[in-house]
């Protein structure tokens, strides 16, 4: 007996606040089932990719009911307990079901009719060709015809049953791409490395070897003897070395390594050098003692988790955190649960997952908005433990550690165990554009409860909230004080700069304080890392005249200057254009460049230290999917002297020879017209000063300030954690912030700058006659216009014994009204709960 659901609920990529009904037709009655993608279409012409949510014989009332076109799988993609995941989500971050199911799943499973498809190669040769099905050739041909393909090419080509089919393998053939992802091809840097053949290896053979060659082949005879000399220092059996070493030391040629490899004397293989290769000849960090102190932490975490509470692990920067997260996920794997290691998204691109996947090998996965769609797909399959391609057998799930950024808890987990998030407090984890507006570390922990795992935040600098969790008793709490192994927390002096300009004692904006330390840190062969501030120091042009500056020509603010490219860009919409040669208001030619950014520095310091190698590190030099990771290698290698960066170079580097860290302008970072002003800087300068002398030698930090004696700057030289939290805690109580208030940010967006106040308007006083005064604006925000949109803003201030749950119905109701007003048609509201 078939079962008689006729109809799906299907969950549509889109901002709108249903699921949609679609009829099923006869043929998949009895194969669909929820949680399968199906291909649909919505309006007129446009395809989709939804995802069945539920199965009934309800039909839809007010609409007309169209047929499910495919169905993409024949097992599902996602899980029950993940549609309830979500449904959380959209509840609690006020978005719909479409929008977190866009953030939700990787592009790689989802189609949509404006995906591009694109050749991988301008043309393929017939040979190549032959893999190729009946319709998989009749694409490929019409790709290489027209270089482009959209979904509906590709329908009208193959058909649309058809279409998911032959995309993903074609693209699994390696014959197309989808269009966002065409120049993500990773070359590693590469080093040919040496060993003994196994043959080879012993004292015996190496001695009669080199009698033989002794007499009738010298050269092969020192290339040996420098092979040995080299893999001496490191008195183990088989060792790597590179080719070029040997030859180096022996002044043999590349043709005479070939002779003794033909001889079965040396192996030679192909490695990606780095740090990777590095680590990998100290076999003997995978089993480290833990320390008294890590002990005493992890008695303290499972303390807490045997009482079923999430834990803080606070431990100053290289105080072995990681360490006591690599003992935890021991266990827990070996209980057969999964692991969610969630980070910042540029820490992952850094030392910490070569790390974990030294200790862990085969069982890690990662997952982040770097990696192409093929490699998230593959992830998420993995996760599952099957796959969705209906050619391949299922299995148990393979990655049963994943490290990830905060999308990474939209995996299909089957069996979590144990949830850790590092770096806690690190604002990033808030996605702020476009909704679902989630905070990944409060979503990994609503998720962590659904699956009874445990979970610890770990940090050097605990979130207020966070903390002050910690010491109600809410959370577990355990912490690390001392940095491993007796290293001492880094010196940290302060330049006042205030005294070095009335003494024109400054060079540019570096002391001679800052100057000489540098000189002296390099000359000992220690690097250094300067830290400029992002915001508010971008470098602008302005008329000398009467001071104009060029604005943006669809948002209200002004232009930055990038040297890359010559032009002026705005950081809001990504409109360019070249800079002017005349003030468009007084008509002078006097326009200058002002500002400092990071750019500049690099240039200037090029003329302090002639000498030095310089590299920096910021959003315009680490744009492209690997050039970050580059850059660290080419630090960590020691090919850099001094490294320029802004707030990504705070993420969890964890260099062995940086001297010297100096932080440019302190006070940048401290006046911000934001709650969390202090906290961050807090957090941010002891992030950047924890970059300083990890291992062996002390570490020196200088911060330039005009404020020596500001409360923040002291606290930081103290490393004074405790003096921070118990201020900034008096005053967020006392202006009614978190943790004692719940905070809703509200944008109102209209094209008409009337129709943005008056919508803005109607919403203050709609939530105000229940809310009262916990309601704050409207108002216009700084920037008052991006893409020419005209924004409002409102503040919700809600004390914690309120019911959220009602507030937040309240205002979607709210929402859906003046949405469907005639008088604000056009409106867009962004809500944003727990903003950062
Ligand atoms: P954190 O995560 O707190 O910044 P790490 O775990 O990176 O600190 O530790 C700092 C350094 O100390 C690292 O190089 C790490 O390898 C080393 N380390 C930490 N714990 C141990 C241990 N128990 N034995 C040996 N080395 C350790
Ligand atoms: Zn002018
Ligand atoms: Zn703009």
């Amino acid at each position: 007996m078939s079962r008689v659901t006729l109809f799906a609920d299907v969950i549509l990529p889109l901002p709108v606040p249903n699921l949609y009904t679609y009829r099923i037709p006869f043929e998949l009655n009895d194969s669909i089932k929820t949680g399968m993608r199906v291909l649909v279409q919505f309006g007129k012409k446009k395809i989709y990719t939804g995802l069945v949510r539920k199965l009934h014989e309800q039909p839809p009332k007010d609409y007309e009911v169209k047929y499910i076109d495919a169905l993409l799988d024949t097992i599902p993609v996602v899980t029950e307990l993940q549609f309830e995941f979500w449904d959380w989500i959209s509840s609690y971050y006020l978005c719909y079901p479409g929008e977190v199911m866009n953030a939700a799943l990787p592009s790689g499973l989802k189609l949509e009719s404006e995906t591009k498809i694109v050749p991988a190669e301008d043309e393929f040769s017939d040979e190549q060709k032959q893999v190729l099905t009946d319709e998989e050739f009749l694409v490929v041909e019409a790709l290489e015809t027209k270089k482009l393909l959209t979904i509906n090419d590709l329908i009208a080509i193959v058909g649309i049953k058809n279409s998911d089919k032959t995309l993903n393998s074609l693209i699994k053939k390696g014959f197309a791409y989808r269009e966002e992802h065409v120049n993500e091809k990773y070359k590693p840097k590469t080093e040919e490395f040496l060993t003994l053949t196994n043959d080879a290896d012993n004292e015996e053979f190496l001695q009669q070897l080199c009698a033989q060659l002794e007499k009738r082949a010298f050269k092969q005879l020192e290339a040996v003897l420098a092979f040995i000399h080299l893999s001496d220092r490191y008195q183990k059996k088989k060792t790597w070395i590179k080719k070029q070493d040997v030859l180096k030391k022996s002044n043999a040629s590349s043709a005479v390594i070939d002779e003794l490899v033909k001889k079965n004397v040396f192996h030679s293989e192909t490695f990606e050098t780095g740090r990777f290769l590095a680590d990998q000849k100290n076999k003997d960090l995978l089993n480290l003692e833990l320390s008294e102190e890590q002990e005493q932490a992890i008695s303290e975490i499972n303390k807490s988790f045997n009482e079923n509470k999430i834990c803080l692990l606070h431990g100053v920067t290289a105080s072995g955190k990681t360490e006591v997260y690599i003992r935890l996920i021991k266990e827990a794997l070996a209980k057969g649960e999964q692991v969610l290691y969630l980070l910042p998204e540029i820490a992952l691109t850094t030392h910490i997952v070569t790390r974990l996947k030294k200790h862990f090998g085969d069982v890690v996965g990662v997952y982040h908005s770097r990696f192409n769609p093929n490699e998230r797909v593959e992830v998420w399959q993995n996760v599952f433990g099957h796959a969705t391609d209906p050619a391949k057998p299922a299995s148990r799930p393979k990655y049963n550690l994943v490290i990830g950024a905060r999308s990474a808890v939209f995996l299909p987990f089957q069996k979590l165990g144990l949830v850790i998030i590092d770096e806690e407090h690190d604002p990033s984890f808030k996605q702020t554009d476009p909704a679902p507006r989630y905070n990944g570390r409060d979503t990994a922990l609503y998720l962590a409860s659904m699956h009874k795992a445990k979970a610890l935040l770990g940090t050097a600098t605990p979130s207020v909230e966070s903390f002050y969790l910690a010491r109600s008793g809410k959370y577990g709490y355990a912490s690390i004080t001392k940095r491993f192994a007796g290293v001492q927390l880094p010196e940290i002096m302060i330049a006042d700069t205030k005294e070095a300009y009335k003494k024109k004692e400054m060079k540019s904006h570096f002391s001679p304080f800052l100057l000489n330390m540098m000189k002296e840190k390099m000359d000992d062969r220690q690097q250094v890392i300067l830290f400029q501030n992002r915001r508010g120091f971008a470098p602008m042009l302005e008329c000398e005249t009467c001071s104009w500056v060029p604005h943006c020509q669809n948002c209200d603010v002004s232009l930055t200057y990038h040297k890359a490219g010559n032009l002026l860009k705005c950081h809001y919409c990504g409109y360019s254009l070249k800079p002017m040669t005349t003030c468009a208001a007084c008509g002078d030619v006097n326009l200058r460049l002002k500002g400092f950014g990071t750019e500049k520095i690099e240039e200037e310091l090029a003329i302090f230290f002639p000498e030095a190698k310089i590299k920096r590190m910021d959003l315009d030099t680490t744009r492209s999917k690997y050039s970050y990771m580059q850059l660290m290698n080419e630090f960590d290698e020691g090919n850099i002297d001094i490294l320029v960066g802004t707030q990504m170079i705070s993420k969890g580097l964890d260099f062995d020879n940086v001297g010297l860290v100096g932080i440019l302008n302190a006070d940048s970072i401290m006046n911000f017209p934001d709650f969390r002003a202090h906290e961050r800087a807090y957090q941010l300068m002891s992030q950047v000063a924890g970059r300083a002398g990890r291992k062996q030698k002390r570490g020196t930090v200088i911060i330039q300030t005009r404020q020596p004696y500001h409360s923040i700057i002291q606290a930081v030289t103290r490393n004074d954690y405790f003096a921070v939290y118990e201020n900034e805690v008096l005053e967020r109580k006392n202006f009614h912030y978190p943790p004692f208030h719940r905070l809703i940010h509200l944008t109102i967006k209209h094209r008409d700058q009337k129709v943005a106040e008056q919508s803005a308007n109607v919403f203050g006083q709609m939530l105000r006659q229940k809310l009262g005064n916990r309601v704050v604006g409207p108002e216009a925000p700084g920037v008052a216009r991006v893409r020419n949109y005209f924004l409002q803003q409102i503040l919700l201030k809600c004390e914690r014994e309120l019911s959220m749950k009602q507030v937040k119905e309240f205002i979607m109701q709210i929402i859906q009204v003046l949405r469907v007003d005639p008088k604000f048609k056009g409106i867009v509201i962004a809500p944003d709960v727990d903003p950062q």
